[in-house]
């Protein structure tokens, strides 16, 4: 595709852009004069699907009705309300519905994962995780090294970028495992990073490290309804993601968790359990030995927030009709757009250092600023732009393309130049 720096170009796209009605679905945050916001923070909390408050509204009214009785006899009975969830959460991972439910949220959820598929040994203890993974996974797998009694200065393998450089190597992250496979018991690491935006290859990094007898779990936080996730090909254990950034659900809203097929049945794995991962049947039986339901069901513990399932079912109606290779194919043509864009600025003082190859990437670029000047980011705020800053220097944007328009990133880029004149 041959971009153009030009307005039009950008409403040109937007034209043929056969996603173009899902914006109308979305509120997009306004200005004090009403005019649309550029929301770039997709990937941090999405924005509110106008449907969204229909569903919730439809439980609250199910729950007036009803009372208890609404656990059968509302419009979504509640008892099962989380199949509903499922089969749509699952297209969006790439995953079969035995392996997807929707519980708790992604930190709870990585320390149950690690209950299960982090069992260390004498021998074989150690994590494998990114050094600049997301604050809450390390603290999560440094505070399960030391549960189970060893140290995470020895026991956590952090890979580091080359010096000079800022992005993990694929090939590092495989020689690491080739060199010190016998050692680790679990490989977790995020896809995407959250920090440079740079998408992994799950399959390979699965394949090597179950050869070398590891277990595998992705945080895919930044990859769930951003990038196509293929889990259940992938071949990993298990995987946790969050509803609340690419998947629209509301903040602080229920998690997504996967566990591969091959664990389905296995009854040997140890597990932390809940009433509501025992066998739907005798559930309410209450006397019964806990008899786990078939797949990664069976990992529930508690009876769900159903207000925020709502909202997770209308954003996964729009997710199944939007469909997430169709949201891809745009998401490479509007991050593709930002990029060509922001190099066609040419000033020295900012750097992308996401992946340019998109399939190292999803939808964020993230922008290095030089002496990590924060100025430009404040004036972009003062401006309209919606983005945020990591420390210690970068700018994260992330054009959605849910509902982040050709003309939105075109915007973004035209007050970034005007900014950089500026300082
Ligand atoms: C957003 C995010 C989290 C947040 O965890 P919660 O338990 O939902 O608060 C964790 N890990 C990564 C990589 C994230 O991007």
């Amino acid at each position: 595709m041959q971009f153009e720096n030009s307005k039009t170009f950008a409403q040109a796209m937007d034209q043929k852009d056969p996603l173009q009605n899902f914006r109308s679905q979305f509120y997009i945050p306004k200005n004090k004069d009403g005019d649309d916001l550029v929301y770039l923070t997709g990937n941090s909390l999405g924005l509110q699907p106008k449907s969204t408050f229909d569903f919730i509204n439809q439980e609250l009214l199910d729950w007036e009705k009803y009372g208890v009785e609404g656990h059968f006899h509302a419009k979504n009975p509640w008892m099962p309300y989380h199949e509903f969830l499922t089969k749509s959460m699952a297209e969006v991972v790439g995953a079969k519905p035995i392996e997807v439910v929707v519980m708790n949220t992604l930190s709870v959820n990585l320390h149950l994962m690690m209950v299960s598929f982090y069992r260390p040994t004498k021998e074989r203890y150690k994590i494998l995780i990114e050094s600049d993974a997301f604050p809450s996974d390390k603290y999560a797998v440094q505070s399960q090294i030391k549960f189970h009694g060893f140290d995470p200065k020895d026991g956590l393998i952090e890979l580091h970028p080359r010096e000079g450089e800022v992005l993990l190597r694929h090939e590092d992250i495989l020689q690491t495992i080739e060199d010190q496979g016998d050692e680790i018991a679990l490989v977790m690491i995020g896809n995407t990073n959250y920090y440079t935006g740079q998408a992994f290859d799950m399959k390979s990094i699965t394949t090597a490290a179950h050869a070398r007898g590891a277990k595998v779990g992705f945080d895919c936080a930044h990859g769930a309804g951003n990038i196509a996730l293929n889990l259940h090909d992938s071949g990993c254990d298990f995987a946790v993601w969050c509803s609340y950034k690419y998947l629209n659900s509301g903040p602080g809203s229920l998690g997504g968790v996967f566990v591969h097929e091959r664990h389905a049945h296995d009854t040997s794995l140890p597990r932390f359990e809940g009433w509501w991962g025992h066998n739907k049947e005798t559930r309410f039986g209450m006397r019964d030995g806990f008899e786990p339901i078939p797949g990664v069901e069976a990992w529930q513990l508690s009876n769900p927030p159903i207000l925020s399932m709502a909202a997770i079912m209308s954003s996964l109606k729009i997710f199944a009709e939007a469909k997430i290779e169709n949201l891809r194919t745009k998401s490479v043509l509007l991050t593709g757009y930002m990029e060509f864009l922001v190099n066609e600025i040419g000033n020295e003082s900012i750097k992308i250092i996401t992946p340019s190859n998109p399939n190292q990437r999803g939808c964020q670029l993230s922008i290095q600023m030089n002496n990590a000047d924060k100025s430009l980011f404040e004036w972009l705020m003062e401006k309209g732009v919606v983005a945020d800053w990591r420390e210690p220097d970068v700018i994260r944007v992330a054009a959605a393309p849910m509902y982040n328009s050709f003309t939105d990133v075109y915007r973004f880029v035209e007050l970034l130049k005007e900014g950089l004149q500026e300082q």
